[in-house]
């Protein structure tokens, strides 16, 4: 296995994720905009998850102009789902969707979240609490679920949970987010040790680190954006988990960048 180092600054080769079916949620904003149009650009298939349809519209005309250029048109569908909102019948039909159309699922990366209300616990609103934890943890556990016999059909699938500094390091006023992170560490290390040794699903999580993307300004609206790194360029961890090379790697938590000097507490609500 790569070392952290080496895995922060890994550069795929040309089209390592041909033929790799990978599903993105939050595909149509961000990070996750990101790496749909990355892999995209690795020859991967994508399902596009998402809640805006618009932005994921934008994202999937974005990856087909990418074959005009004269190579074959990557594939990507739109699956649009509001984490928060979704029923069992939702999940079930995306499932099924996957499932007819691919006959399998190689990639599976929960990368959407809600940032939530910034505030100290002891004034946790409920309401927020229930619905960042919903969206953060419970939704990427019932997309899981019902993903499963489609990873199963793959010969090398890869699932990716989306963690944050401060879901391994609590800190003051981060709240719900923060909580739904260390419990998206849990998942991922439950999850990993579940299938490994029964199945070829690899499970790991990956922390992007300060990123310039929306949810950040959100979290921090006084930072100056140009100092922080585009989401284009912190994608070596994501882009190695989902391609051959990390074959048989499972209960890892990754950094896309090296740890820097924790910023001061973002201000409470
Ligand atoms: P972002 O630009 O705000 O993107 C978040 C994405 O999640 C958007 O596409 C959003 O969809 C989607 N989303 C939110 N609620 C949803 C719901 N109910 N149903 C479906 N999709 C929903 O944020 P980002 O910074 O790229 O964040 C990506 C991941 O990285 C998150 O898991 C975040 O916690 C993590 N992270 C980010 C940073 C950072 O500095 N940026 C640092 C550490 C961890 P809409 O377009 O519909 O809003």
């Amino acid at each position: 296995m790569l070392n952290q180092t080496e895995i922060r600054q890994y550069v795929a080769p040309p089209n390592q994720l041909h033929g790799r079916v990978i599903a993105i949620t939050g595909a149509g904003d961000g990070i996750g905009r990101a790496l749909a149009l990355a892999a995209a650009r690795q020859g991967a298939q994508l399902v596009l998850i998402g809640r805006t349809v618009r932005r994921l519209e934008s994202i999937h005309a974005e990856i087909a102009a990418l074959g005009s250029a004269g190579g074959q048109a990557p594939e990507a569908t739109i699956a649009p789902l509001d984490l928060e909102k979704a029923l069992a019948g939702d999940y079930d039909q995306l499932a099924a969707a996957v499932l007819q159309r691919y006959g399998r699922l190689d990639g599976l990366v929960h990368n959407a979240a809600l940032l939530g209300t910034i505030a100290p616990i002891e004034h946790a609103d409920m309401l927020n609490w229930c619905r960042v934890l919903h969206v953060n943890l419970t939704a990427a556990l019932a997309l899981t679920q019902v993903l499963l016999p489609s990873l199963r059909a793959s010969e090398d699938a890869s699932v990716i949970f989306t963690t944050s500094s401060v879901g391994r390091r609590g800190r003051a006023n981060w709240g719900a987010y923060a909580v739904s992170k260390f419990a998206v560490e849990g998942l991922n290390q439950v999850l990993a040790d579940e299938l490994s040794g029964n199945s070829l699903v690899r499970v790991n999580a990956v922390n992007p680190g300060a990123t310039r993307t929306r949810m950040r300004r959100q979290a921090f609206p006084g930072e100056d954006a140009a100092l922080l790194p585009e989401p284009a360029s912190i994608l070596g961890p994501y882009l190695w988990l989902l391609g051959p090379a990390s074959r048989g790697v499972t209960g890892q938590s990754l950094d896309c960048q090296a740890p820097r000097p924790s910023p001061p507490p973002a201000a409470p609500a």
